[in-house]
């Protein structure tokens, strides 16, 4: 079968479009034929040799969405030709977080694509249970777009900060394709959105997919004023954060007292100086992301189904052009997700 995979670490050259066998699906899992994957700050990361493989060659693709092909042993409900999207995260099922039902903490998960071959190629070998049916009015590159950042998101803002109806949110990075669905869910949520980007053509994408206010932080680098001005001098009560050290003053600046930030992302870079006071003086709530469970993939879909929650395509590659959409990736110019078609 056709994939891209790496032998090697390095750049987007490592990156090999060719021949890799085709896998067999074990008991309790589904042969998926990828019609629709992603590309991630994390598939560079991998590329890289920043990230673990778990062994080399390793085929890349942590975005999968395509059709069931073929069935292992003991699999039920699926049948061959069900369009579906795979949670990205395989887990072992019995360490003492999946017995809890805390499978997001499992002490054994893998990622596809990660230390698991991924969805950068025609076929896939995946556990039935992280199976999640797509509806039929939605293409595969779209739900390609739903398990890293679309379940980040959710996992965020709904696991994470229980975003409320009656709340401000502020969205950084908003054209990201985790701040894009970060725009979209808050929406779906009712909250009201500040969305920023480092461009104005971003902003203007944004507004037409319903944020209510627009800031640009490269042109307002002192963009917690700005929030203020936009929330009547209180602040926002939601920081949702994929950026990182570049922006974090003016996150903490942008909550009112008692806020929440979340972050999950530091592509903007991670260490930073941090003045403690301002977590007794105006109690705020700093939380952290991690890990992803099967329950709230299971009801991102729901939203998915019956909610209006849609994926943003930013640009599409077709899979031989893998490294290209590597170039795109790291250079930021885009607004959503890149997605790949598969042949
Ligand atoms: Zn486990």
């Amino acid at each position: 079968m056709k994939a891209v995979y790496i032998a090697e670490p390095g750049g987007p050259e490592k990156l090999i479009f060719g021949d890799r066998p085709e896998p067999e699906a074990g008991p309790g899992e589904v042969l998926v034929r990828v019609r629709g994957t992603a590309v991630n700050h994390a598939d560079l990361a991998i590329r890289a040799g920043r990230s673990a493989t778990g062994g080399l060659p390793r085929i890349l693709g942590l975005d999968i969405a395509g059709e069931v092909a073929r069935l292992g042993s003991g699999v039920t409900p699926w049948k061959e030709g069900d369009r579906v999207v795979v949670e990205n995260r395989v887990k072992c099922g019995d360490c003492t977080p999946c017995l809890h039902g805390r499978d997001e903490f499992c002490e054994r998960q893998k990622r596809l694509g990660g230390e698991l071959d991924g969805g950068h190629a025609q076929y896939c070998r995946v556990p039935a249970a992280n199976l999640q049916a797509i509806p039929a009015w939605m293409g595969f590159e779209e739900a390609a777009t739903l398990p890293l950042a679309g379940h980040t998101a959710w996992h965020c803002l709904v696991e994470r900060v229980q975003l409320q109806p009656w709340e401000d949110v502020l969205i950084q990075a908003v054209g990201s394709g985790v701040g894009s669905f970060g725009l979209l869910m808050a929406k779906g949520i009712g909250a009201r959105v500040i969305a920023t980007a480092g461009s104005d053509w971003k902003l203007e994408k944004a507004k037409e997919l319903g944020a209510d206010e627009v800031i640009n932080y490269t042109t307002t680098p002192k963009f917690s004023q700005r929030v203020k001005e936009l929330t009547s001098g209180r602040g926002v009560d939601v920081v949702f954060d994929c950026v990182g050290a570049t922006v974090w003053d003016e996150s903490l600046a942008s909550l009112k007292p008692g806020g929440r930030l979340v972050i999950t992302g530091t592509t903007a870079g991670s260490q930073i100086p941090f003045n403690l006071s301002i977590l007794q003086g105006r109690p705020l709530t700093l939380m952290g992301s991690g890990g992803r469970s099967r329950r709230s993939f299971a009801a991102m879909l729901h939203m998915v189904h019956y909610g209006g929650l849609r994926g943003v395509v930013g640009k599409t590659f077709d899979l031989a052009d893998t490294a290209k959409a590597h170039e795109v990736m790291a250079g930021r110019d885009f607004f959503g997700k890149l997605v790949l078609r598969v042949p």
